[in-house]
């Protein structure tokens, strides 16, 4: 179980990926733009952060930017949803500090796959666990 920061501001899209990550038995916290999403960020340091590229001021690779610059919040890794699953579009999220990439609409099998991607991540800096192979 991860505590999971949502910043998406399509409410169908927020409604699903919510249900698809309480399923999975993580705690869910959401905002629906970039300002509320990163006061919540710093406030409440989630596990991991799923953020939307395009929304209404701020956009999310500027939102990640200012997550990775600052040192309080920079290891929270952050899974990027665009409906604009294109190459150049992947390497934007990527060079804003993005760590993963999820295209919408959302397919569940993706979803779940993207975000334990980083779970291994999550394990290893827990104390007792064996040395990370990375
Ligand atoms: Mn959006």
């Amino acid at each position: 179980m991860a505590k999971i920061l949502i910043i998406e501001d399509n409410p169908a899209n927020m409604k699903l990926a919510v249900m698809l990550l309480r399923n999975a038995g993580h705690f869910v916290m959401s905002a629906v733009d970039a300002e509320a999403g990163l006061a919540m960020a710093r406030a409440d340091h989630p596990d991991l952060i799923l953020m939307d590229i395009q929304l209404p001021g701020m956009d999310g690779l500027a939102a990640t930017a200012l997550l990775k610059h600052d040192p309080a919040t920079a290891s929270i890794p952050v899974i990027a949803l665009t409906a604009m699953a294109m190459r150049d579009d992947v390497e934007k999220a990527r060079l804003a500090g993005c760590d993963g990439y999820i295209a919408k609409p959302l397919r569940y099998r993706e979803f779940y796959a993207a975000i334990d991607a980083e779970l291994p991540r999550l394990e290893s800096r827990s104390p007792g666990t064996l040395s990370d192979s990375a």
